[in-house]
């Protein structure tokens, strides 16, 4: 692959289209980039109903077949469409949607035609967000070792349990989550993977305050929760992938959040450092004219790029279908080591006035202290950087005998 993407006259044409419809379909308020740390309804109502047309359309989840909601696009047609989203300072899904992005791509794996049809449809056309309920009290990076129960009572699955930090602000429609379903069976057959809506009874969702403040724009809401299930019950038709199996379900979503869905998004913040630097003055003089701040610059330049292509690769491997194996976890743990790099080497670049989060005072807006807080935060979530670096190491042959394969996307 070319590292730098080049586009047919037919994909700049659909370039266009996306372009207008954008212009036509964007709801009022989002036309200017938006701010990250919004974490207002207002801004969220609009992210769902812009997801909402972009469902309608097909480009909300666009590679999936369109008989599932999606658009039936090819890889190119998706890059387009995440560039020209990428011109807001948006993306797909424009808001944090861990169904479509994961537990779709699960559902669309292994569940039965029947499951395809009822769950498929609501998440691709932006119908339905989902929360993911994954970690618990004692299983984090120890995913196998969820504890949470699911017991088969009749056509139901009864559910006792709880799992933590979980979701984002404002709720959601639906929510999947691993569960033991059978406490005799060895590691990794035991388990079962279960979509819940999110009225239920039995469910109780605590908010759990975090570090981070990122909005619905980015990928780690700030807002967090505890979920318990008490005597929670749900059709046993909710059960993906058959009876304890939820370990193989389960690898499809972790390879993505393990960085083997890839990226396209650049981290804007480093333009907005670059411009800052280039366009604000200190004692009479332009900051970037000094030395140390113009090798800051460059640094950050170059560690953004190297990133974002480390992304676009993964990106188009996953998308166009091609083998894969450490490039995932690579790049979620390169992205994550050099968004805490850069976010330091911006703050000692402007100095202490950086770690000022306020309008008025703060350089940027206080983004840059906002970055640092999301970059340290940015470590755990989707697999911390050890665990990226325990699967890459598994995926080339360092610790194990046998080269680990990457997860099945489709
Ligand atoms: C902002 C944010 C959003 C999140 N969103 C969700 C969500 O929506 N849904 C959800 O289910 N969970 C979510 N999580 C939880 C996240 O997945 C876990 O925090 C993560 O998996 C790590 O688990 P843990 O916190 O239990 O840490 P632990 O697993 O206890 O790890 C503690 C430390 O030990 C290290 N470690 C653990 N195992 C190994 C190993 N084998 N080798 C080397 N080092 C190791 C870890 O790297 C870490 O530094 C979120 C977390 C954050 C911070």
């Amino acid at each position: 692959m070319d590292f730098e993407v080049t586009y047919t006259p037919e994909q700049e044409a659909f370039r266009t289209e996306v372009r207008d419809w954008l212009v036509d379909q964007i709801p009022e308020g989002l036309e200017q980039p938006v701010d990250p740390g919004d974490l207002s309804l207002e801004q969220y109502e609009k992210l769902r109903l812009l997801g909402r047309r972009l469902g309608a359309k097909g480009w909300l989840y666009p590679t999936y077949p369109t008989e599932y909601g999606g658009g039936g696009l090819s890889v190119d047609s998706v890059m387009i469409l995440e560039e020209e989203l990428d011109r807001y300072g948006l993306h797909l899904p424009p808001y944090y949607d861990s169904g479509g992005r994961l537990g779709g791509a699960s559902i669309y794996v292994w569940g039965s035609e029947e499951q395809k049809q009822a769950f498929l449809p609501p998440i691709f056309r932006g119908e339905w967000r989902t929360w993911q309920l994954l970690s618990e009290p004692n299983a984090g990076s120890d995913l196998a070792g969820v504890q949470t129960r699911a017991v088969r009572d009749g056509d139901e699955y009864v559910i006792n349990g709880q799992k933590i930090y979980i979701g984002s602000l404002h709720g959601c429609e639906m929510m999947w989550t691993i569960v033991m379903t059978d406490p005799d069976a060895p590691r990794h057959e035991n388990l079962g993977w279960l979509m819940i809506p999110y009225e239920t009874e039995g469910v109780t969702i605590r908010p759990m305050e975090l570090l981070t403040a990122g909005g619905e724009g980015g990928a780690s809401p700030g807002l967090k929760h505890t979920v318990f299930f008490e005597n929670a019950r749900v059709p046993a038709f909710n059960l993906v992938g058959g009876e304890n199996n939820g370990w193989k379900v389960a690898t499809t979503h972790l390879e993505l959040e393990h960085g083997g869905g890839g990226m396209i998004r650049r981290n804007k913040v480093v333009d907005q450092f670059l411009e800052y630097c280039t366009t604000t003055k200190y004692n009479g003089e332009t900051l970037s004219k000094d030395p140390d701040i113009r090798e800051a610059m460059a640094d950050v330049f170059i560690k953004n790029e190297i990133v974002r292509l480390f992304g676009l690769r993964t990106y188009w491997l996953s998308h166009a279908h091609k083998p894969r194996s450490y490039e995932g976890p690579q790049t979620s743990y390169t992205r994550k080591i050099t968004a805490l790099e850069v976010a330091e080497e911006m703050l000692r670049a402007v100095g202490p006035y950086a770690m000022i989060n306020d309008d008025e005072w703060g350089p940027l807006k206080g983004l840059l202290e906002h970055n640092q807080r999301a970059a340290v935060v940015g470590l755990h979530p989707g697999g911390t950087t050890d665990v990226q670096k325990v699967i890459m190491s598994r995926r080339i042959g360092i610790g194990r005998n046998v080269k680990e394969q990457a997860g099945r996307l489709r």
